[in-house]
């Protein structure tokens, strides 16, 4: 069967320019990028230009990029390791109640280390206001966490407004660019952030590499322990291809994002027409305006989300209903709750979100079983 695959959110597939580029480093350019010998220092080298790249494309300088293994480890060593490094100067920190879980539960460990968490709701659309985060502001705040744009409803927050409110108040803000990178333009100066993670696998990339943006000079131990790699931020042998690939995928985003995301929005906009002019009842989560150009994110009435899923991978196309990391769980998203959607309209959701390979046909061929599974017709 032919299947189509609309899940981009999740992840994307590694774009074979990328493969290519990483081949090598397996067998022919192999090396321990910490051997001082000729192959450690070419595999230092293809490393050292892949972090060059990537700081570039995000406004950041080469020393500030810190590799990891996903922005889920980048969240862990950002809020953790700086929760303990400034323990003495306070222990508030404020964290965006729609938060990927990665944020979610190192805060909610920090919580039983003692520490006091501030989770600042959105609005209806999944915005959260600067203004709501000042108010959260305390003497003791020492980290405030809000991600650029949220992984399940695509929401793009007012990240540059709370940057600079973190910015007069002396207080670091991490945020979460594992859905923008590579699809909207991301700059950390401009977004005034001094923590920033992502994930390769987000934007055509391997998966299993990613990194922590660290602004030059902040105050941050490191997570993992046991080797002086990454200056000594982060211990562990680095994964050479995997930085390459996600170098050669910046290249590749660098010339076709805009391009893409135009293709993107005006698919993604064709099929919310679709849905909401074709099945009754059903609704568009997340803002009109300020959203991801390739996510659209509905609830459906009555419907149980993860059968609907179900029922389209057996017709062959794949979507989700909202992240990936929580599929299986029985309880609504913690996303939807927190925009106010009543169990049975957040159990009844459908993440559909687009990319480099998606296509018209694809778009038709969603619309085309949706109504043939029909999720709003009275049982
Ligand atoms: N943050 C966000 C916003 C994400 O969408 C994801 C992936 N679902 C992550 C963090 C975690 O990324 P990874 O699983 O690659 O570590």
């Amino acid at each position: 069967m032919d299947r189509v695959y609309l899940d981009y959110a999740a992840t994307t597939p590694c774009d074979p320019e990328v493969m290519a580029a990483m081949q090598p480093f397996f067998y022919e350019r192999f090396g321990n990028a910490s051997s001082p010998h000729f192959f450690g220092r070419r595999a230092r080298k293809a490393m050292e230009d892949a972090r060059e790249e990537l700081a570039g494309f995000i406004g950041a300088k080469p020393e500030e990029i810190v590799f990891t293994s996903g922005a889920t480890e980048a969240n862990n060593l950002a809020i953790l390791g700086t929760a303990r490094a400034l323990k003495p100067k306070g222990r508030h920190l404020i964290i965006g109640a729609i938060e990927h879980h990665s944020i979610l539960e190192p805060a909610r460990q920090l919580a039983k280390e003692g520490y006091q968490i501030t989770y600042v709701p959105p609005d209806p659309t999944g915005i959260i206001s600067p203004f709501e985060i000042q108010k959260a502001l305390q003497s003791d705040t020492i980290l405030v966490a809000v991600g650029h744009a949220n992984n399940e409803i695509g929401a793009i927050e007012p990240i540059e407004d709370i940057g600079y409110l973190c910015r007069e108040a002396k207080i670091y803000l991490l945020t979460d660019i594992a859905q923008t990178i590579g699809h909207i333009p991301v700059d950390v100066s401009t977004l005034r952030a001094d923590f920033a993670s992502l994930s390769a696998h987000k934007f055509y990339g391997p998966q299993g590499v990613g990194a922590l943006f660290m602004r030059k000079g902040v105050t941050c131990g490191p997570w993992l322990l046991g080797g002086d790699q990454e200056r000594g931020r982060r211990a562990s042998t680095q994964n050479v291809a995997g930085t390459v690939g996600m170098a050669k995928a910046v290249g590749l985003c660098r010339n076709r994002m805009d391009q893409e995301a135009g293709i993107q929005q005006k698919l993604r906009d064709e099929l919310i027409d679709a849905v909401l002019s074709g099945f009754a009842g059903v609704v568009l989560n997340g803002p009109a305006s300020n959203r991801l150009p390739n996510n659209a994110h509905f609830s459906f009435p009555n419907t149980d989300g993860e059968e609907l899923v179900a029922r389209l991978d057996l017709a062959g196309v794949a979507c989700s209903v909202g992240s990936a990391c929580t599929s299986g769980q029985l309880e609504p998203s913690h996303v939807l709750k927190a925009i106010g959607l009543s169990d049975r309209m957040a159990l009844g959701s459908l993440r559909v979100t687009l990319g480099r390979w998606s296509s018209r046909a694809d778009s038709a061929r969603f619309i085309q079983q949706l109504k043939i599974i029909d999720p709003c017709k009275k049982k």
